[in-house]
């Protein structure tokens, strides 16, 4: 299954923007972004001085996205063309496709610091859909479906710290979680004011209805 593996804050850096890709460190005083100004790379203070124009504006929104849920670029212009066929405004549609990915599920419950790391919980099947063994992180989930974690991995020191995490956390209003049992059930599709980041959507549309 292929995936970006490169260093993680260099993503941030050339969109300018945070995109929480390294968990806690995003929100300490660690994080790269905070300490060092300008894109990466040799040319990188330049380019953030560079003027953007309008492709380059549709193709950094669409890259933050990318980025910003761990998404490849054959995978998310997939999920482009399921929005676009879908009833109601592609944009909002193409946001809530990718917070129903099930790595984005995991995370939104509180039980991952990361997105890259629920992934990566997925990828070892460490939670359960719908009660049945499933470790594939892009699976789409709709409403009713149900995530909770496999039985027995309470025990292991890294998911015991997760489970803490989890009752701290406030989960978005699609998500019910039952805190006690460790799981979420998906109660709707997600809507745009669900998405917790400022996106420009429209960018993305525009991007790629050339
Ligand atoms: Fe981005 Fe997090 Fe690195 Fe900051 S610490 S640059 S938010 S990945």
């Amino acid at each position: 299954m292929a995936r970006y593996t490169g260093p993680s804050c260099r993503l941030c850096r050339r969109e300018g923007r945070k995109l929480f890709l390294k968990g806690d460190r995003c929100i300490s005083d660690k994080c790269a972004l905070a300490r060092r100004e300008g894109a990466p790379g040799q040319h990188g203070a330049n380019a953030v001085r560079k003027k953007t124009g309008e492709y380059g504006r549709q193709l950094r929104e669409k890259q933050t996205a990318r980025r910003y849920y761990g998404v490849l670029e054959k995978q998310f212009r997939k999920y482009y063309d399921m929005a676009e066929k879908m009833p109601g405004i592609t944009g909002e549609n193409l946001l809530s496709i990718l917070e129903t990915r099930f790595d984005n599920v995991v995370y939104r419950m509180g039980m991952a610091s990361s997105r890259k790391e629920a992934r990566q919980l997925v990828l070892h099947a460490h939670f359960r859909l719908n009660g049945k063994k499933a470790n594939i992180p892009s699976i789409l989930l709709k409403p009713g479906d149900v995530v909770s974690l496999k039985e027995g991995d309470r025990d292991s020191v890294k998911i015991k710290e997760l489970v803490e995490r989890m009752q701290t956390t406030a989960a978005p209003a699609w998500l019910e979680i039952d805190k006690e049992n460790v799981s979420a059930k998906v109660l709707s599709v997600p809507a745009r004011e669900d998405v917790d980041f400022d996106f420009n959507e429209q960018l993305i549309v525009e991007l790629y209805s050339k």
